[in-house]
């Protein structure tokens, strides 16, 4: 597959990253073209997940990977939650964070495939995390909302830092197109 120049992971500070993206009424094969590019990208990055909103597109799919088999799921949703696990987690969008979360150990899920089939997956362990992790990304949730107070403050500046390259970025890009 030919790479796409234009896709780029959205980086903290981008506003879309905290959008509700929309569920998805017809699966058609945009929607199939966009989940194999997600599905590049992640590779491309050593991520085990990405979603939608993470490429700027505001709509419920997810790609998911952690070496066991690729999953491309459009509006996935958790449907029963059992136990709790807690694992330090990164995100492709706040490169340099890593936050303990707690998230339900094992998970029901159901989802459409990228025909529009209806999907029903049980997980748990790091894919129940990784699963959670996306949908909270569909949900405009990121990890360092799950951060302690004490965690927050370690962070704050490296989160300052990426907003500023991101605002540098965007006004870098405008000077181009003035
Ligand atoms: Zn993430």
């Amino acid at each position: 597959m030919k790479e796409n120049p234009g896709l780029k992971i959205r980086i903290y500070g981008d506003p879309v990253l905290r959008k509700k993206a929309k569920p998805i009424q017809d699966v058609i094969g945009e929607h199939r073209k966009i989940l194999s590019q997600m599905a590049q990208l992640m590779l491309i990055n050593s991520g085990v997940g990405l979603a939608a909103p993470q490429i700027g597109i505001s709509e419920k799919m997810i790609v998911v990977d952690i070496g066991s088999g690729l999953y491309k799921l459009i509006n996935p949703e958790i449907t029963k939650k059992e136990g709790s696990l807690c694992l330090e987690e990164g995100c492709l969008s706040i490169p340099g964070v890593n936050i303990k979360v707690k998230r339900a150990k094992k998970i029901c899920l159901k989802a459409l495939d990228e025909f529009g089939k209806p999907l029903f997956y049980k997980a748990e362990g790091l894919l129940a995390c990784v699963f959670q992790h996306e949908i909270d990304h569909l949900n405009g949730k990121l990890i360092i909302d799950y951060a302690s107070l004490f965690q927050r403050l370690k962070i704050a500046k490296k989160l300052e830092k990426l907003k500023r390259a991101k605002d540098e970025r965007v006004l870098k890009s405008k000077a181009e197109f003035a």
